[in-house]
């Protein structure tokens, strides 16, 4: 019987979970430290006690950089199975969340079957299930039924929810006067949006943000503060409408804390890359060092096709500057929902943007592979290159396509090695290039 409800409130009561002790493991921190985090918000362990088979993580700026993968079916890719194939395929390269967004069919068996049998977190955005559940049009939807579709996200286990509390009635005279050139990219956002436009009435998760914080800390679910306006381009970035949802993000912060809600706020979106570190730093100050959850950043509008590029770019500056979890963008953003090898490209670049983070954020441990990858390059060791590899199957490929005259080189440089030349020379041997 657990004697606390949420991981925040077990750690200011000085109580060691499963899940703590998991999480300082793997992030090479002591219990003691790791708690301090929790506790302060610093850090949260986004594991509903619903999800029997998590294998927990902490989401923080100082722990490793966590990566979240978008999945779920659409009215146009409707097959279950094929997600729950890319699900698995994501979570074998690394994914450390899974959000389902489902936005077609019979959402629950899928999102069950989710947390019933996938390790990572899972997280989901309520307000896209609500039209689904009840099938029913966006404006003939109360702000109960809402709350009723949070809750039933919450009992089947979902470890955190987007929720898009962050936008009032005063948003909408925002986004008229200030005439962004995106105006609202956010799916969940725009649906909060046009929901108060068509019913004349508040932010439903605004509104009664404190029942929700109730269910929230009932299940041990994770709030992650949607950022409806978050620039959809860079024209956009760092304007008005998004820091005013920030600073109205950083007072839900505060008041989830005060129930020992878990809370993680969501980030941009487009910008410049000269932007970026500054955005982090104001939402760290504002949200008081809560995780941060980037959606890209993109850090150009014209690369479709190759916007798991831009957002790696984007990734690496925001994590290296204090972001804590990475949502995958793939090479379909913008143009159709991804496909198996869509998934693969986005975690790749994930992993990599948020690889590179820790290293440059001085993450325990993180350089290690790097050493050691080193070390397999000089002794020209192959095999040891895969082990270390982000993709072995990829590199190994390209190897074997383009095979070597000289085994211990590679085709690039054949005799002209550099590596080869100086192990030689270094070993006092002589150097055969013709
Ligand atoms: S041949 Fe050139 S590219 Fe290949 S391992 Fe040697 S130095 Fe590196």
């Amino acid at each position: 019987m657990r004697n606390y409800a949420t991981q925040m409130e077990a750690a200011r009561k000085g109580i060691v979970t499963k899940e703590l002790e998991t999480v300082a493991k793997k992030e090479r921190m002591t219990v003691e430290e790791l708690m301090t985090l929790v506790a302060s918000g610093k850090v949260a362990i986004c594991a509903n006690k619903n999800h029997a088979c998590i294998d927990p993580e902490g989401v923080g700026s100082m722990l490793k950089t966590k990566i979240n993968v978008n999945l779920g079916v659409s009215r146009d890719c409707k097959d279950y199975n094929v997600e729950m194939e890319k699900v698995m395929e994501a979570v074998n390269m690394g994914a450390h969340a899974i959000m389902d967004l489902s936005s077609h069919g019979d959402t629950v068996p899928f999102r069950r079957k989710l947390t019933h049998e996938c390790p990572a977190m899972i997280g989901t955005v309520p307000v896209y299930d609500s039209v689904i559940h009840y099938q029913r049009d966006l404006d003939t939807l109360t702000a109960r039924d809402f709350i009723d579709v949070i809750r039933l996200h919450a009992q089947d286990g979902v470890d955190f929810v987007t929720l898009h509390c962050g936008i009032t009635r005063k948003t909408i005279e925002q986004v008229k006067k200030h005439k962004r050139k995106m105006n609202i990219v956010s799916r969940g956002g725009s649906l909060v949006f046009a929901w108060m436009c068509m019913t004349g009435e508040e932010n439903p998760f605004y509104e009664y943000y404190d029942e929700i914080l109730d269910i929230c800390r009932e299940y041990d679910v994770t709030i992650s503060l949607g950022d409806a306006c978050r620039p959809g381009c860079l024209a956009d970035a760092t304007d008005v409408c998004q820091i005013e949802e920030l600073v109205r993000l950083g007072e839900l912060t505060k008041r989830a804390w005060e129930k020992d809600v878990q809370v993680m706020v969501e980030g941009p979106g487009h910008m410049p890359m000269d932007q970026i570190a500054a955005n982090m730093k104001v939402q760290q100050s504002i949200c008081q060092g809560a995780p941060f959850y980037v959606l890209g950043p993109l850090v150009t509008d014209i690369a479709p096709g190759y916007d798991h590029i831009t957002s790696a770019i984007g990734g690496a500056i925001a994590a290296a500057s204090g972001a804590a979890f990475l949502c995958y963008v793939t090479p379909a953003e913008h143009l159709a929902l991804p496909n198996v090898e869509d998934v693969k490209q986005g975690i790749i670049a994930s992993k990599i943007a948020a690889h590179a983070a820790d290293i440059a954020k001085g993450v325990r441990g993180a350089r290690e592979i790097d050493d050691q990858m080193a070390d397999a390059r000089k002794a020209l060791d192959w095999e040891a290159q895969w082990a270390c590899s982000i993709d072995p199957e990829t590199a190994k490929r390209i190897r074997e396509e383009r095979k070597p005259e000289h085994e211990d080189t590679c085709s690039m440089c054949g005799k002209f090695c550099a590596v080869r030349s100086m192990n030689k020379a270094l070993a006092g041997e002589h150097i055969d290039i013709l």
